[in-house]
């Protein structure tokens, strides 16, 4: 048997043959919503758009091969590829989830899917046994993500799905920060891979998109269908966008690992800091478990402010980073997550998270580290 090709090589080629019709390199944007039929049922595999469109199947071939998954399948957004997998749920259901989920992902399933009698719990340890002491017999699903947003905390996957497939529940693993460049939760017992491609896959900031990556060809069946009937499908044109992004995931993922390490060592020097967050730092309580999962540690790199009254003042200051939602660009941007990203979590769940107005997360871009360093610097003055 071959050797499989690696990782560069499948985001370059996998699902991106020359195109059959034309022999273009680049796989096209098939902008079309209908197929013309030879005959009534008699095609090349594509009826309308919105249930398969050539663009985006190269994209779903594409990510599934770079998850190390069967299928995959490509969405509006990734808050509609998290919608999909509740719907794989019915009233009645339970959900176990970490209870430092991306703020939209909370309140999808608190005030959406609440509404039509879903429970979850939300685990605030993440050790296995947090997650074990909140399964009941109704969960069905358990949902991860790892490392956790905003606070760059590790959950053990293997450990945790170990423990939700004896209760019988499926494991969904939200991929969007580590990406399949540094963690491959197929590999460590997920059932489901979840992505908002918005971020490092697309890698420009310029497209809205999410993705489903599994295995197992009966979730894919019922996702399939769902994608379909629910309609919540990503367009040609971003689908070749995020196409295009992926190509240079790798190489954009070394970069951005290269000045988040650079960017965490200098604030945990800084006497205007008081604590660094980024599993790359032996001082992470996480360290050890990133080490054993991820091949890296990632873009992101969160800190705390010594002076929390300051940090209007520190985001005023800030050059070169943009006061920005969203994360994984080329650009370097900082939000404050209290007021951002995680504004719909209740007031007291922040707290005693540590969602604090000190709390500063950077997705650490592409651009030169010196100069990174020197933008923090003196908004840290
Ligand atoms: C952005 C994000 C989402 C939601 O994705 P959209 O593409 O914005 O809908 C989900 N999970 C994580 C971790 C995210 O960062």
């Amino acid at each position: 048997m071959n050797k499989p090709n690696g990782f560069a090589t499948r985001a370059i080629h996998a699902g991106q043959e020359p195109d059959p019709a034309t022999g273009a390199t680049i796989t096209p944007i098939y902008a079309t919503s209908t197929f013309t039929q030879e005959a009534p049922g008699v095609h090349k595999g594509y009826e309308y758009s919105r249930t398969g469109n050539p663009t985006r199947a190269a994209l779903e071939a594409c990510l599934a091969a770079l998850e190390g998954g069967e299928y995959c399948l490509a969405f509006a957004s990734g808050s509609a590829a998290n919608a999909a997998v509740a719907h794989l749920l019915s009233p009645g259901d339970h959900v176990v989830a970490a209870a430092e989920v991306y703020g939209g992902t909370y309140r999808l399933f608190t005030e959406v899917f609440g509404h039509w009698g879903i429970g979850t719990t939300y685990v605030k340890g993440l050790e296995p046994a947090d997650f074990a002491a909140a399964l009941t017999d109704r969960t069905r699903l358990v949902w991860l993500e790892s490392p956790t947003n905003p606070l760059l905390n590790l959950v053990d996957i293997a450990a945790v799905a170990k423990i939700a497939h004896e209760a019988g529940a499926l494991v969904a693993v939200d991929n969007t920060f580590a990406t399949p460049y540094l963690q491959n939760p197929l590999a460590l017992g997920a059932d489901l891979v979840v992505h908002s491609a918005t971020k490092y896959l697309n890698g420009h900031s310029d497209a809205i998109g999410g993705a489903i990556v599994t295995s197992d060809p009966g979730l894919y069946r019922e996702l399939k269908f769902l994608q379909n009937a629910e309609g919540a499908t990503l367009s040609p044109f971003d689908s070749w966008l995020i196409l295009r992004g992926v190509k240079t995931l790798a190489a954009r993922m070394e970069i951005h690992q290269a000045n988040a390490a650079k960017v965490a060592a200098f604030l945990e020097g800084h006497p205007a800091v008081s604590r660094v967050l980024y599993p790359g730092l032996p001082s992470h309580p996480g360290h050890d478990t990133a080490r054993r999962q991820m091949r890296g540690w990632g873009g992101m790199v969160s800190f705390y402010l010594k002076n929390e009254a300051g940090a209007e003042q520190f985001f005023r200051g800030l050059r070169l980073f943009a006061v920005a939602e969203s994360l994984g660009g080329v650009e370097s941007l900082a939000c404050q997550p209290c007021t951002m990203t995680h504004a719909s979590y209740p007031e007291t769940m922040r707290r005693e998270l540590g969602i604090t107005p000190g709390l500063v997360r950077l997705s650490v871009g592409l651009e030169d580290g010196e100069d990174l360093l020197e933008a923090l610097d003196r908004a840290l003055e």
